[in-house]
């Protein structure tokens, strides 16, 4: 967004209309010394991109992306194909089966691993069905597949906007087969985040992996902001490895600095 990017509009145009701007983003993060990189495909799923009046650009921006992650990443880092929700709700509350949103992924997921990525990040999960659908469709193509949901507080609890908790989270993306479990994004700042981990710690023995906010959001002119800074982040952060979680990341507001000090302090 720091680039330009308009609020409303769809990230994932970028890696056709400004892919140099993806590319430098992304050289940003390796230079900083992340071992995984994520394609910027969140919104690149059929329900995702129709209302981005994008639906037949489908193939094109995940190929895309994956060539550019590919490219950024020179070698030096793991490319992981990045889904994320279908922004769609699944029967009572909408009118998708969780069979169609295994359609929706597995199209999404096909492009993306005969792209040449390594592995499938699904993340910011809020439901059961969907994260489901997704991690099916992501193993029946043969590369690792780490998913994740995303927590908001509630009360003394944690829930996501569906009302799922850690420990039924870990339970449910455990098996569905998903050979990471984890968490990223919400309205949690990295400390709450280590207990969101901590929890998930006694439903599964899968490794974790999380992925917090750099602090948690405020509202700027309409706008999310993330204000944390990079000391302030990896000290949530060591709380978070504490907690158990193996794989440490950053999600919205988690500038290259973050991460720079992240892999220093704890990587
Ligand atoms: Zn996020």
């Amino acid at each position: 967004m720091k680039r330009g990017l308009r609020v409303g509009d769809a990230p994932e145009l970028w890696n056709l209309e400004r892919p140099d701007e993806i590319l430098d983003v992304q050289r940003a993060y390796v230079e900083a010394g992340a071992q995984i990189l994520l394609t910027n495909t969140f919104g690149g799923n059929r329900l995702k991109l129709r209302r981005a009046g994008m639906e037949d650009r489908l193939e094109e921006v995940n190929r895309k992306a994956a060539e550019i992650a590919r490219r950024a990443s020179g070698g030096r880092a793991l490319v992981a194909g990045d889904i994320g929700p279908t922004g769609e709700f699944m029967e009572p509350y909408g009118s998708f089966s969780e069979e169609d949103f295994y359609r929706v992924f597995r199209e999404q997921a096909e492009v993306l691993a005969s792209s040449g990525v390594d592995l499938f990040v699904i993340e910011t999960m809020t439901d059961v069905g969907e994260v489901k659908a997704a991690i099916r469709a992501c193993r029946e193509l043969g590369l690792p597949v780490a998913a994740s949901m995303s927590f908001d507080p509630a009360g003394d609890d944690f829930r996501t906007m569906m009302g799922v908790r850690p420990e039924e989270a870990a339970k449910c993306i455990d098996e569905a087969g998903a050979d990471l479990v984890g968490a990223n994004c919400g309205g949690v700042s990295p400390e709450e985040m280590a207990q969101v981990v901590g929890r998930m710690r006694e439903a599964t023995k899968r490794p974790l992996f999380a992925e917090p906010n750099a602090g948690k959001p405020e509202l700027v002119d309409g706008k999310a902001v993330y204000r944390l800074s990079p000391e302030a982040f990896v000290e949530g952060m060591r709380k978070v490895a504490e907690a158990g979680a193996r794989g440490l990341g950053g999600c919205c507001g988690t500038t290259p600095e973050h991460i720079r000090l992240l892999v220093r302090e704890l990587g």
